[in-house]
């Protein structure tokens, strides 16, 4: 199933999206057969049971799609899990070696999420080498901490797709990836979620970056160094891990910083994040906010 978030007569509604994704059903008596998506709902505050556009069939073409979750902590990263995009980083077998003992983690301020065919902003005033990042999402659906790997998928709700854009010269000038990964708008997430049940191995997807036409990265969720639920099993040791927070897995090689030269964003471009059995993020990179 795919549940898109989306805005029509300025309301933030949630529904269910057809197979061929042309019309959403906006009956929320879906959610109800899934195991703890009650839970996740009562995260997406926006949504009531009550709302006056229920149980309709709408266009899809009709409104404004939006960034399919909001979680409450920060997005949860990691970084430097595909080991061809270390390597694109200079890194060498002992950076390889280190991530395989333990993965890197970071966060994305929830201020930078965008939703799809929103604009990504360079933001010119404060950084100047802005990359783009493809990542599958993963979407927890039940509150646990301390998870075993056995039961490690009980904990995922869907999946999704994010860009984890990234201004690599904030991202080295403060020695810490925080800001560089957290300006408005770097956060992109969508079009939608498909739940769990529709992909059979969220580590095994073919995972594409395509920027104004040219495949820049072209790889599969089965060469993360640490699978998904390893990330689990690791994120949530003393961490509790709730409904509607969201996992970014790692990007592969072939971001902008990695060619020779660099091949960072610009105005115009378009970008298209895609994961198999998802769907593709598509966002236009602008200048700053006005
Ligand atoms: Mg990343």
């Amino acid at each position: 199933m795919k549940i898109v978030r989306f805005q029509m007569d300025e309301k933030v509604l949630w529904g269910m999206l057809d197979a061929d994704a042309t019309t959403i059903h906006t009956n929320i008596d879906i959610f109800k057969n899934i195991d703890s998506f009650s839970k996740v709902i009562d995260v997406f505050k926006e949504t009531s049971e009550n709302s006056d556009i229920l149980n309709q069939e709408v266009s899809r073409m009709d409104v404004k799609l939006l960034a399919p979750v909001m979680p409450t902590k920060n997005i949860l990263c990691i970084g430097k899990n595909y080991y061809d995009h270390i390597l694109e980083f200079d890194g060498n077998d002992d950076d390889v070696e280190r991530v395989k003992e333990m993965p890197i983690f970071f966060s994305k301020a929830l201020s930078s999420v965008t939703g799809p065919y929103e604009l990504v902003y360079l933001h010119e005033n404060a950084c100047s080498h802005v990359d783009y990042e493809a990542e599958l999402a993963v979407i927890i659906g039940k509150q646990g901490i301390n998870i075993e790997r056995e039961d490690a998928l009980d904990y995922i709700y869907g999946y999704t797709v994010i860009n984890d854009v990234t201004s690599r010269d904030l991202q080295s000038n403060h020695q810490q990836w925080y800001k560089g990964k957290s300006l408005d708008s770097h956060c992109p997430i969508g079009p939608w979620i498909v739940t769990k049940d529709e992909i059979d191995d969220g580590n095994n997807l073919h995972i594409q970056s395509i920027v104004n036409g040219e495949v820049r990265q072209d790889s599969n969720t089965s060469l993360m160094i640490h699978d998904i639920k390893a990330l689990i099993v690791q994120l949530s040791k003393g961490m509790t891990l709730n409904p509607g927070d969201v996992i970014a897995t790692g990007t592969p090689k072939g971001v902008g910083k990695g060619f020779n030269p660099p091949k960072y964003l610009k105005q115009g471009d378009e970008m298209e994040i895609s994961v198999e059995g998802i769907g593709s993020l598509v966002n236009k990179v602008a200048s700053s906010v006005k």
